[in-house]
C-alpha cells in the first residue's frame, strides 16, 4: 500500500507514521528524519537544507524531491511506503505523482491528520526528543519558529488537501485522542481492520 501521511507540524504524525507503517508491512519514510540525520552527519545534503530548516522554512523542492526519489528506488519501497512529511507543496504532490506513474504507481490514499491550531501550539512548544541520551528541544520547535512553520504549512501545506481530495484519495481524521485511537481511525480510512490484513482480502 502507497500511503502519505498529511497533517501541520505536531499533529503527530511522525508517531503515527511508525505506528501505521508498522501495522501495514511497509516502511515510515519521513523527509524531516532523513534532512535532521544528514545535519547531524555533517553531509551535504544536510549543509544546504540546515538553514532553511532552523529558520522553518521549506527545503527547496528540488533538493527535497530529488532525495525522496532516490528513498522510494530501494527495495524495500518497492511494494509499499508510508511518507511522512511528503509531499509538502503542490509542486512536490504532482512530481511524485509523475514519478509513481512512470513507475505504473499510484497512492492508495492519503490520511490527513486534523488538529486544530491552539492544541499545535501547546503540543509543539511542549515536545522534547532523545537525542544523546538527553530530552532536548528541536531548534524549530522555539515558539516564533513554530509560528513560522505554522504559517507556511497553511500556505504551502494546507492546499494540498483539496489537491487530494479532487482525486477522491484524501480521508481527514479527526488527530485529538490517544495514539491507539488516532491509529484505529486511520487504519480504519485505509480499510485495514487488523495487522498486515486488508478488508477487501
Ligand atoms: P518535519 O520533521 O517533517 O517537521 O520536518 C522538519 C523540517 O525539515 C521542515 O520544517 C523543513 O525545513 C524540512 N522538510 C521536511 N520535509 C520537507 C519537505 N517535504 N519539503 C521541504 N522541506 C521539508
Amino acid at each position: 500500500m502507497r500511503v502519505v501521511l498529511l497533517g501541520p507540524p505536531g499533529a503527530g504524525k511522525g508517531t503515527q507514521a511508525q505506528l501505521i507503517a508498522e501495522q501495514l508491512g511497509v516502511p515510515a519514510i519521513s523527509t524531516g528524519d532523513i534532512f535532521r540525520a544528514n545535519v547531524s552527519g555533517q553531509t551535504e545534503l544536510g549543509q544546504k537544507a540546515k538553514a532553511y530548516m532552523d529558520a522553518g522554512d521549506l527545503v527547496p523542492d528540488e533538493i527535497t524531491v530529488a532525495m525522496v526519489k532516490d528513498r522510494l528506488a530501494e527495495p524495500d519501497a518497492e511494494e509499499g511506503f508510508l511518507l511522512d512529511g511528503f509531499p509538502r507543496t503542490i509542486s512536490q504532490a504532482e512530481q511524485l505523482r509523475s514519478s509513481l506513474g512512470e513507475l505504473g504507481q499510484s497512492l492508495d490514499r492519503v490520511i490527513e491528520l486534523v488538529v486544530d491550531e491552539d492544541e499545535l501550539v501547546r503540543r509543539l512548544s511542549g515536545r522534547r526528543m532523545l537525542v544523546d541520551g538527553e530530552m532536548v528541544q528541536r531548534d524549530d520547535d522555539k515558539p516564533e519558529t513554530v509560528r513560522h512553520r505554522l504559517g507556511v504549512y497553511r500556505e504551502q501545506t494546507a492546499p494540498l488537501s483539496g489537491f487530494y481530495d479532487s482525486e477522491g484519495r484524501l480521508s481527514r481524521i479527526d488527530a485529538i485522542g490517544s495514539v491507539e485511537e488516532v491509529t484505529a481511525r486511520a487504519m480504519k480510512a485505509l480499510g485495514v481492520d487488523k495487522p498486515g490484513q486488508s478488508s477487501s482480502d
